[in-house]
């Protein structure tokens, strides 16, 4: 009963945040009747989101209790994130689609294709125009107690509201018990240390907590997971710009 009011509660959000794109879809292109419209967002003008599935190829990322890449646990998240940004119109980018990656031939041993795939999303992030990037990944403790979300930012005022607020839908939706909040993501990151736009990395969980591992082995989870970051981006966007 929990899963399926928090789910109804997380869908609300999103189908709020839709409704607010809408209405101010119709105001902004409303026929001009002399007066201002209360605010003015152009559709054209939204940032790029690009989803960051964590891991994939030949780095399987961290491994939960049960045996499963983290990859996989990333990558349907952000699937499930992209499909909700078709829904609602927001521009979006994956920085992978899938768990297969290609290397080039001289990328032969795992370090080197680690090190090329990096690059090669951070290049891919870069030549992008007016990004927010939101880089999804799974924790993992040498012991089994530590659990829930958290989420970092790079060196970033934008970044930090974001990561601030996609923290507390997270700790609304996963686990209100235990409120974490928004760190500045460690400089030994590769690629959220050098993109050139606000970034988020969101570690939804862990995998080295046996309940917590079951749970993000679920698809109710990972939709909630997505529901929860999406229902935060929306309202960064909106606040971020049609305000200014
Ligand atoms: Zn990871």
């Amino acid at each position: 009963m929990f899963v399926v009011l928090s789910l109804k509660k997380l869908l609300f959000w999103l189908l709020l945040a839709g409704i607010v794109l809408l209405a101010v879809y119709c105001i902004a292109n409303a026929p001009n009747s002399g007066a201002q419209p209360a605010v003015s967002y152009d559709l054209g003008e939204l940032p790029m989101l690009i989803i960051d599935p964590g891991h994939g190829g030949v780095d399987g990322g961290a491994v939960s209790v049960n045996g499963v890449n983290e990859s996989v646990i990333n990558l349907d998240i952000a699937k499930k994130m992209e499909l909700m940004c078709e829904f609602m119109g927001f521009p979006v980018l994956m920085t992978r689609e899938s768990e297969e990656l290609d290397y080039p031939d001289d990328c032969t041993t795992i370090a080197a294709r680690k090190r090329h795939d990096q690059k090669s999303r951070v290049a891919f992030i870069n030549a992008a125009e007016n990004a927010v990037v939101l880089s999804i990944h799974q924790n993992s403790f040498p012991n089994s107690k530590p659990y829930g979300p958290q989420s970092f930012y790079t060196n970033d005022e934008a970044a930090q509201s974001l990561a601030t607020l996609v923290q507390d839908c997270l700790n609304e939706a996963l686990c209100p018990e235990k409120r974490r909040v928004a760190a500045p993501v460690a400089k030994s990151i590769y690629l959220m240390k050098s993109i050139d736009y606000p970034g988020v990395l969101v570690e939804c969980g862990f995998v080295s907590n046996k309940r917590e591992a079951a749970l993000l082995e679920t698809e109710e989870y990972r939709l909630k997971i997505a529901c929860a970051v999406m229902g935060a981006y929306s309202q960064h966007i909106f606040t971020e710009d049609e305000i200014g």
